[in-house]
């Protein structure tokens, strides 16, 4: 992620959050090793934290970008990074989102 741009260019066009999940997963996926919001980490909608991003576009230049909020008990963080679709990955689940509904 880099910061060469206007935050305020900013406009939301959308969630990939799904309306049918109360508590999405919190595992990532990191097939190669990456870490979240490194760079070439895949984009995987349906994993931890694009399953709760909302997604960005800039008025200036049309690019979009995927942006995640995290709310502690006295903070909030924030992670933007830009939507790139070679990125994007949709892997199975290797197990089930929760524990709570197997079966
Ligand atoms: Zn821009």
């Amino acid at each position: 992620m880099s910061g060469d741009f206007d935050r305020s260019q900013l406009r939301r066009i959308g969630s990939l959050r799904d309306p049918a999940q109360e508590e999405p997963t919190y595992e990532e996926y990191h097939p190669d090793g990456t870490h979240a919001w490194s760079d070439d980490a895949p984009i995987a909608p349906d994993w931890f934290p694009y399953n709760r991003c909302e997604v960005w576009e800039c008025a200036g230049c049309g690019r979009p970008f995927l942006r995640y909020t995290e709310f502690g008990g006295y903070y909030t963080d924030e992670r933007i990074r830009e939507l790139r679709a070679e990125r994007v990955a949709r892997p199975p689940h290797a197990e089930p989102p929760s524990g709570t509904a197997a079966g």
